[in-house]
């Protein structure tokens, strides 16, 4: 089959690969539809995620058919058209009891390399290198998927592909950095990022009831976007003025009273820290660019949240902890906990809350998948999230 391969930073390359096969009584085989291209493979593109091998397959947004089942997976049919959540979850450990998906104890083989780095493993994720277990990725024309009876979600008939692709990561993860946010009737969210999981965690702030949304971002499309499709409240250019300063204004010198950093660990910034952190990151003291991470911070009003859906891999420097203590700052993180949200947003899709296709600018034949990589990176020809069809 084909599959979009990693042979190191920023060599993207599509191979002949041999086709997955069921291994594991849990397993299922999919066809894969529509593949998209996230935020999080640019961490793998570039090179900061460690632990990738050459011809590693790469994707963790995809959906499809069902076209083989192992023996013990009783609750789908071949046939079945299904989206496959990011992380892999076992179903029935401690954490996934706890509807904590993405904290599976039981899908990380590789879970000895994270416990190394991280003191405990979180689950296993697709295409997402060694360090979360190695899974062969969905940017291919088939993917094998663990645990099939708990992660595949079976969807209903009349919505297209690209109206659910996205519950398989970026709508679930903007929603669960609203939810983070503990909003009340009243609140001022601020979201830094305004790519895709930026544009779903605006949406999803409002439906979740804040009153207004800030959104930043230097980039003008995704300004706009964020503005006109997602209904900021008003945007704001970082290059233009000081974020910061534009939000104390903005909330009549109180700050927001949540801040979600969808940027991650790749921020750009113009200040001197952002050289700082590209010095120190090149030298490898630094494995992270939290450039973000200290504004939203900083900016964050008193008693206020600090979400995180923007991915952090590493160590981080110069973090102002002084004044998430002192203005008593609550800060929620994590991997997506997908599963949770799959039935909820669904419904919201339905009703017609929301239409996720408004983030799609490009689609693509998986032949062309490099050339998505470097568009999307670079953020050429207007590029703000690309569906692959393999
Ligand atoms: P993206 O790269 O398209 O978007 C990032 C945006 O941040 C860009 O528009 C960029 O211009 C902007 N930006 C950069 N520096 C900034 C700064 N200092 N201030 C404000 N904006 C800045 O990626 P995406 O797909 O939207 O993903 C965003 C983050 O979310 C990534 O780190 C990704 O890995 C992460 N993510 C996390 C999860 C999860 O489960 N927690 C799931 C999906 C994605
Ligand atoms: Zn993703």
């Amino acid at each position: 089959m084909k599959a979009v391969c990693w042979h190191g930073a920023t060599d993207i390359r599509v191979d002949n690969v041999p086709d997955p096969k069921i291994l594991n009584p849990r397993d299922a085989i999919v066809k894969i539809t529509s593949t998209a291209i996230c935020g999080s493979d640019l961490h793998l593109y570039d090179g900061y995620i460690p632990s990738m091998q050459s011809g590693d397959i790469m994707g963790h947004e995809f959906m499809g058919e069902i076209v083989e089942l192992g023996s013990a997976v009783k609750n789908l049919s071949i046939g079945d058209r299904v989206v496959v959540p990011f992380t892999i979850s076992c179903g029935s450990c401690y954490f996934c009891n706890k509807t904590l998906w993405s904290l599976c104890d039981n899908s990380n083989p590789n879970a000895f390399m994270a416990e190394a780095l991280y003191g405990y493993s979180a689950a296993g994720l697709f295409g997402y290198s060694h360090i979360f277990g190695g899974y062969a990725g969905g940017q291919a024309e088939y993917a094998r998927v663990p645990f099939a009876d708990t992660g595949l979600f079976k969807i209903p008939d009349g919505l297209t592909d690209e109206q659910v692709l996205f519950l398989t990561d970026i709508f679930p993860t903007g929603y669960m950095a609203a939810e983070n946010c503990n909003i009340k009737p009243g609140d001022c969210v601020a979201v830094w990022g305004c790519g895709p999981v930026g544009q779903f965690a605006i949406k999803s702030a409002f439906l979740l009831g804040a009153e207004r949304v800030y959104a930043i971002d230097r980039v003008p499309e995704r300004l706009k976007m964020a503005k006109e499709q997602a209904g900021a409240t008003e945007v704001i250019n970082y290059e233009e003025m000081d974020a910061g300063d534009a939000l104390k204004e903005l909330t009549g010198g109180r700050g927001p009273d949540a801040c979600i950093d969808a940027v991650g660990m790749e921020a750009h910034g113009v200040g001197p820290d952002f050289l700082y952190d590209r010095v120190k990151q090149a030298v490898r003291l630094e494995t992270d660019r939290p450039t973000a991470l200290r504004q939203v911070i900083v900016a964050c009003g008193k008693g206020g949240t600090v979400s995180l859906p923007g991915v952090y891999g590493g160590f981080l420097d110069k973090i102002p902890m002084g004044a998430a203590f002192n203005k008593g700052l609550t800060f929620k993180m994590g991997q997506t906990h997908v599963h949770r949200y799959l039935k909820p947003l669904l419904e919201h899709i339905q009703n017609g809350d929301i239409d996720p296709t408004f983030i799609i600018t490009h689609t693509m034949s998986i032949d062309e998948a490099p050339k998505g990589y470097e568009i999307f990176k670079h953020k050429k020809d207007n590029c703000i999230k690309i569906v692959l069809k393999p």
